[in-house]
């Protein structure tokens, strides 16, 4: 009959680095030969440092041996990788540890219930309680390893080792550390489990304890020193059954998530403080970036009303200095009404051309029985009806006739009318301009504030009134060309362009004393004072973010240094790399994902601030939530990732021994 456990030639050596280079090498196993059967219960005895608790560890597949055979179930144990070990582990094995490893934060039911959770039993929280029970503590189920005695704690880790219902049971002097009285159930309840048939072995240095096995193995110096049975094993077993080991361990399991993901949030919780900080640079860059989003497609919109409210197609053309210096302005010369007039006769002639329009701006003081203010006064002529959106909601527009005739006749916007008239009709009646009495013709349709003015605080005039009336001047403040067709603005805009160049008489290669502005040039002078802040942003967004990660990752690190014990012991019990893996990058994921709804909510009050401050148009969109939402989710992973690998290939006995 084959044996349960079969050792041949076993040798394990520890090097340990004494520093300065120096390796020291131990041969803690010295070629050990063993075979357990089924059934067995076995005391291994030997002074200290004789290598009990190696061989132990090699036994319950916490370790490897450096050397040697070693079948377990009929299976060898050499060419299996470390999952299937663990597969292994959880299904034939129980260790039960002297300092009892318990997870000092969870309560006794979970303790127990957490190698059923890893290999992904049934009803773990039942049968934990029923194991409970079975070693008497069915009185102390939710309390926590600090509430109990060392004898209880013990009982709590041989109902933990009982959870998968496993063949053998390794105890490492599991009565080195309680009362003589402890020590008695403890004893009793393995040689209870013993006469189930549960192989046991177990390791101690007090001859009572090694008499109550049947079995008594000494070692010293790394062999076996002697083998006496005590008593016959109460059962000669059967030839033993096969585990069958999966080539890869279960990808997933539900109850297996949850328990990372309730690990991962109670150590959230546990470092509230710590948490929050390594979660700043995330909110910083998640809300810079919010904000970001939200005054740049604010500025966008802002400006795209505005040109739409100006009428598209449209070329502005103005005089200008061509050194762009002030007081060197040898050919700057201004343009006046008699300019415009050539501009209209050319522009009959192509056929690019729908209409041409000039305009000219100033302040005006508006009257109106006791009201009065001082509104933006614009000159124009009628053609600015059509290019321009300003066909009026009441009355009429004014006509070149009256412009010719420098009519005291004026068309006013909405907020002009609401000031002046309430909600009265406002045509027909007679205002004041700059105290010259004016009538009203026409009230204009709404065109809505932008972030830069309210464009219904105005009043248009004509033309030649405004010029030569009202506000004394000479000069055209702009002319404005509107091209057929957006496709035929490139061609409107190189003949005007030549025109311009020949009218002005400009010489060969003589810099323009004119510019010409189609609406993407307009759209982007006004885009550009808000693109700096936005990529001033979008710069501390992404600078913010990587300092972020990298402080996500920094307290990863020391997560996993601290529960490096922790790892160890689920490892022990049953966790695989994969739920080590996704335990700590749930937690990571989770201060990523944490950061970025702070910066979220931060980043949108920053949007509200910088409308309400600084007058910006902001859009919140809901885009850019989504993507924050994203980005601090793929930071968190990311930087969460090396130090979950590295926890997940920790060496489950080196993991433990860790201090
Ligand atoms: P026992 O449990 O019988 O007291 P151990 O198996 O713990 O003995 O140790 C056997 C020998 O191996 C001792 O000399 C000990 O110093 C050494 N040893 C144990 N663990 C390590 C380790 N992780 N690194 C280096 N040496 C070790
Ligand atoms: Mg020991």
């Amino acid at each position: 009959m084959k044996p349960l456990i079969s050792i041949r030639n076993l040798k394990k050596q520890y090097v340990t680095d004494v520093g300065d280079g120096e390796l020291i090498e131990v041969a803690a196993l010295a070629g050990v030969d063993l075979d357990i059967h089924q059934g067995e219960f076995v005391a291994i005895m030997g002074p200290s440092g004789s290598g009990k608790s190696t061989l132990m560890q090699i036994l319950g597949l916490l370790d490897r041996s450096t050397s040697g055979e070693f079948h377990l179930n009929g299976q060898d144990i050499g060419k299996m990788n470390d999952d299937q070990l663990a597969e292994l582990r959880s299904h034939l094995i129980g260790f039960v540890f002297q300092f009892f490893n318990l997870l000092p934060r969870s309560t006794c039911i979970d303790n127990v219930a957490l190698p059923i959770i890893y290999s992904g039993g049934p009803n773990p929280q039942e049968r934990a309680i029923e194991l409970l029970k079975t070693v008497d503590l069915g009185h102390r189920l939710t309390h926590r390893p600090h509430q109990l005695s060392g004898g209880q704690q013990q009982r709590v880790a041989i109902a933990r080792a009982l959870a998968n219902n496993p063949k053998i049971i390794f105890a490492d002097e599991p009565t080195g550390n309680i009362s003589s009285q402890q020590t008695e159930e403890v004893l009793n309840l393995l040689d209870d489990l013993n006469k189930k048939g549960v192989t046991i072995i177990l390791v101690t240095h007090e001859p009572e304890v090694a008499h109550r096995a049947r079995r008594l193995i000494t070692i010293r110096d790394g062999v076996v020193e002697g083998d006496e049975t005590l008593q016959e094993p109460r059962i000669r077993c059967t030839q033993p059954e096969q585990i069958p080991v999966k080539e890869k361990a279960d990808s997933f399991h539900w109850k297996r998530s949850r328990e990372n993901l309730r690990m991962a949030w109670g150590s959230l919780t546990l470092n509230l403080l710590r948490t929050s900080l390594a979660t700043l640079g995330v909110i910083i860059g998640i809300a810079s970036f919010v904000a970001m989003v939200a005054i740049g497609e604010g500025a966008k919109k802002a400006v795209g009303d505005m040109i739409s409210s100006l009428g598209t197609n449209i070329l502005n053309i103005r005089a200008v200095n061509p050194r762009g210096a002030k007081g060197t302005n040898d050919n700057y010369r201004k343009f006046e009404i008699n300019d415009f007039e050539a501009l209209q006769q050319f522009a009959k002639t192509v056929p690019a051309i729908k209409n041409v329009d000039t305009q000219v701006y100033g302040d005006v003081t508006v009257s109106y029985q006791n009201k009065n203010s001082v509104v933006e006064l614009m000159g124009a002529t009628p053609t600015i009806e059509g290019m321009q959106n300003f066909k009026p909601i009441m009355g009429r527009f004014f006509t070149e006739d009256e412009n010719h005739m420098q009519a005291r006749v004026a068309l006013i916007g909405q907020t002009v009318a609401q000031n002046l008239f309430g909600d009265q009709n406002p045509v027909g009646s007679m205002i004041k301009l700059n105290k010259a009495e004016y009538q009203v013709i026409g009230l204009l349709p709404r065109k809505g504030a932008t972030a830069y003015k309210d464009r219904d605080e105005l009043i248009i005039v004509p033309l030649r009134t405004g010029m030569n009336r009202i506000l004394g001047r000479k000069s055209l403040a702009v002319m404005t060309v509107e091209a057929v067709d957006s496709a035929y603005m490139n061609r409107a805009q190189a003949s005007v362009d030549d025109w311009f160049y020949e009218y002005r008489q400009l010489k060969d290669g003589e810099a323009k004393n004119y510019e010409i502005r189609n609406m993407n040039d307009i759209q982007q002078l006004y885009t550009q004072s808000t693109g700096i802040i936005s990529s001033m942003l979008k710069a501390i967004s992404i600078v913010a973010l990587l300092v972020g990660g990298i402080g996500i990752m920094n307290v990863m690190f020391v997560s996993v240094k601290e529960r490096t014990r922790e790892v160890g012991l689920r490892k022990a019990i049953g966790a695989k790399r994969l739920d080590i893996l996704s335990q700590f990058l749930v937690e990571s994921v989770l201060i990523g994902l944490f950061g970025g709804i702070v910066g979220m909510i931060l980043g949108y009050l920053l949007s509200i601030a910088a409308s309400e401050l600084l007058d910006w148009a902001t859009l919140f969109s809901v885009g850019s939530v989504v993507i924050a939402f994203v980005f601090s989710f793929v930071v968190g992973l990311v930087f969460g990732l090396w130090p979950a690998k590295q926890a997940s290939e920790l060496s489950p006995i080196e993991a433990l021994r860790y201090e």
